[in-house]
């Protein structure tokens, strides 16, 4: 049988009530916590909300983070609700509403601006308001983190403000008014490349230390991003963090004097979360069809469609599976595991090895943590929504 965080898959799965379910183990998200404070000593954490909003998970790494960073009004209840100090709250993403704008300001989260048109519509607010809105310019950069290596060249975006017309707008904020909290400078995502992030890094520090000399004024916070990558697919080696940490050290003990005085801080999302989270889901059919075995599950791509290879990948490549109740049995079939949505679409395993396995057996999807539940389908076909529980939080 599977254990999770000291638990029986199956004991799990009672206790929760029913199949589909969400197993999240804190223990492996407060140990991720623990190996970037230890990789990172002088650089603020942030947690990217949108990865997984799972209550008891949110207010566990809230307690343990810097700082939460939001991508809508929704979020920022969900944040605060966390008891997350609102200075300590950051709202990027782009098409923010003028009650979004006007709720964050209120409330006293900095808003990450998108673009001039949002900047103009938040002082107005501000002014309406009588605050001085807290902002930070979130710039887009000339360049991205790529798989192997920066591509350099960011080019047009709908995140962020070209970075040659910053300084102005940045100029701008700070004689309206407005308590102006620094750079959010976002180049990219999914990295395992340790390189590839330490040269983005670099880049990073020097563009907000450029940017900085033409306002003319040092920025209270430089957020680097984020982009630290988990390994989901076979071949795939974890990232070395502790060697962008300490290159990023090196980066910033060089770095220009306007940034000085300036804090630094780094948004994650799925490398806190991913390996917490085991998608368990029961297999209610068997069946055969022209010599190819279909295990079909009652879960599916509604609430894992990531797994399914439908969120972000160009061909489908299997998360790791098992079935929890043989997790220590021989493979000795290939299946493929299905989802219980009438699409093609709905797979969660191609072509396995698994032991044989039977009608109400469970099948665990790992690495389902980060933009699992959040970022899926849910109501696509109207199944029951999935449950979810935390296990592990004691530390
Ligand atoms: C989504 C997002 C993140 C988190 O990305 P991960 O790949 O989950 O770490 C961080 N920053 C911004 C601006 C984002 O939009």
């Amino acid at each position: 049988m599977l254990i999770i965080g000291g638990r029986r898959a199956d004991a799990l799965v009672v206790e929760a009530g029913d199949t589909p379910l969400f197993v999240y183990d804190l223990a492996t998200i407060a140990a991720q916590v623990r190996r970037f404070r230890a990789a990172f000593p002088a650089i603020g954490l942030h947690y990217a909300v949108k990865a997984n909003t799972y209550r008891e998970l949110l207010d566990f790494i809230a307690r343990k983070v810097d700082g939460l960073d939001v991508a809508s009004a929704g979020e920022m209840e969900q944040a605060i609700a966390a008891s997350t100090a609102p200075s300590h709250i950051s709202f990027a993403g782009p098409g923010k509403r003028d009650d979004e704008l006007a709720a964050a300001i209120r409330a006293g989260v900095t808003l990450n601006l998108e673009s001039e048109g949002e900047a103009e519509r938040a002082l107005a607010i501000g002014r309406d308001a009588a605050v001085a809105p807290r902002l930070a310019v979130r710039v887009n950069p000339d360049f991205e983190i790529k798989g192997s290596g920066m591509r350099m060249g960011g080019g047009a975006k709908p995140f962020g403000v070209d970075a040659a017309r910053v300084p102005e707008l940045v100029r701008h904020l700070i004689a309206s008014g407005a308590e102006w909290r620094g750079f959010h400078i976002f180049a990219g995502s999914q990295a395992l490349d340790a390189e590839a992030l330490i040269e983005a890094q670099h880049a990073t520090v020097a563009l907000a230390a450029s940017l900085a000399e033409a306002v003319g004024t040092a920025p209270p916070l430089v957020n680097l991003g984020g982009g630290f990558g988990i390994p989901y697919f076979h071949g795939e080696r974890s990232l070395d963090v502790e060697r962008v940490g300490a290159a990023l050290a090196e980066t910033l003990a060089g770095r220009a004097a306007i940034l000085r005085d300036s804090g630094f801080a780094i948004e994650l999302g799925r490398w806190l979360v991913a390996e917490s989270g085991v998608y368990l889901t029961r297999i209610v059919d068997r069946k055969v069809s022209h010599g190819r075995t279909f295990l079909v599950t009652d879960g599916g791509m509604h609430h894992q469609l990531a797994a399914s290879g439908n969120f972000g990948q160009v061909v489908r490549r299997n998360y790791p599976v098992a079935i929890a109740n043989r997790f220590g049995a021989e493979p000795d079939e290939e299946v493929s595991i299905v989802g219980c949505l009438c699409t093609p679409l709905d797979r969660l395993g191609d072509d396995i090895m698994t032991p044989r396995a039977e009608v109400g057996d469970l099948v665990a999807v790992f690495l389902a943590g980060a933009y699992g539940l959040s970022a899926s389908p849910q109501a696509f076909l109207g199944h029951p929504r999935a449950l979810e529980m935390a296990v592990g939080g004691a530390n």
